[in-house]
């Protein structure tokens, strides 16, 4: 096996230019050059390999809008060491960034069809970018329709664009939470329980699905019942991964590397490889 270009494993230095609390476990940090050297431009669904010195590298999506050069948007929950590290950085801190890696979300199969995007939890985040896209392109695509489901109503995020969206010509989105408390007046249960109350048209829908796995299969199986093919089914899959760029196999899943064969995958290719369990 050749080692991958060192351009690839060595990570540029970015400064922390915002980090914005969004959740009380969750954060989002925006990050710009350090030293000159412009970080690299992403497609929607694309992640950065994430290094905080003397702590550990990450892969974290972008979740920022892919039309706005020059700074790369994370937004990262803080469930381990490493990412609590991230969450920890303050403006003017730096981080190494290696990337954009990965398949991005198929946004130019979806053209003239309905996009109907499933997102659980932190899964919000590598979606982001493709709502943003959509929305800049708005006349290629029919209706947008956006599933959003989290544990509690404090879990939520981006709650103030969720409901800007909600309120744009031919978008629905819809949000839920598994527990509501008293003072929620949304819907309360697991995201598919928000498919009865979709209009779809199945055979010119696009499906992009990012959180638990668990979450994934629920929702392709309503969208398999409801008629939507696999190959018109995404899912971005998660894996432990190291080098991100295909070599050291961590994140085997199959016949494939997650890092450079996904993170985005359609149905038809992850099929086999869901149904086993412990993969
Ligand atoms: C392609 C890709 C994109 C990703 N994008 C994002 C992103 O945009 N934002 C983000 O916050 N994370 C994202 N992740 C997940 C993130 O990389 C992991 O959460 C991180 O590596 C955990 O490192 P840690 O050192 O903080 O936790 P560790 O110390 O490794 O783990 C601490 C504990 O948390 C558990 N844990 C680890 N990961 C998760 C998880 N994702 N959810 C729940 N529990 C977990 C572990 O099982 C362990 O019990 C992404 C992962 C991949 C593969």
């Amino acid at each position: 096996m050749t080692s991958p270009p060192a351009s690839l494993m060595t990570p540029l230095a970015a400064r922390v230019a915002r980090v914005e609390k969004e959740t009380h476990d969750t954060f989002t940090l925006s990050v710009e050059p350090a030293d000159g050297q412009p970080l690299a431009g992403f497609a929607a669904g694309q992640f950065s390999m994430l290094y905080v010195y003397g702590v550990g590298e990450l892969p974290i999506s972008i979740s920022g809008d892919p039309d706005e050069p020059g700074r790369l948007v994370y937004t990262v929950r803080s469930v381990g060491l490493a990412t609590h590290a991230l969450v920890s950085r303050r403006p003017g801190d730096v981080v190494g960034v290696r990337g954009p890696f990965g398949r991005p979300w198929p946004l130019e199969t979806a053209r003239g069809k309905d996009v109907l995007i499933v997102a659980g939890g932190i899964g919000l985040a590598p979606l982001r970018p493709a709502i943003y896209d959509i929305l800049r392109h708005r006349d290629d695509y029919v209706r947008l329709i956006v599933l959003y489901g989290a544990r509690s109503p404090k879990d939520l995020l981006f709650r103030k664009q969720l409901a800007a969206w909600g309120r744009l010509p031919d978008t629905q989105v819809l949000v839920t939470v598994d527990y509501g408390g008293t003072s929620w007046r949304g819907h309360v249960g697991v995201v598919t329980t928000l498919f009865r109350h979709l209009r779809m048209h199945p055979a010119q829908t696009v499906a992009l699905i990012c959180g638990p796995e668990i979450m994934m299969r629920f929702v392709v199986r309503q969208l398999e019942s409801r008629g939507v093919p696999d190959s018109e089914i995404f899912l971005s899959m998660e894996r432990n991964m190291k080098c991100a760029v295909g070599s050291c196999g961590h994140c085997q899943l199959g016949p494939y590397f997650v890092c450079k064969d996904g993170p985005v995958f359609s149905y038809e290719q992850m099929r086999p490889w869901m149904e086993k369990h412990e993969l």
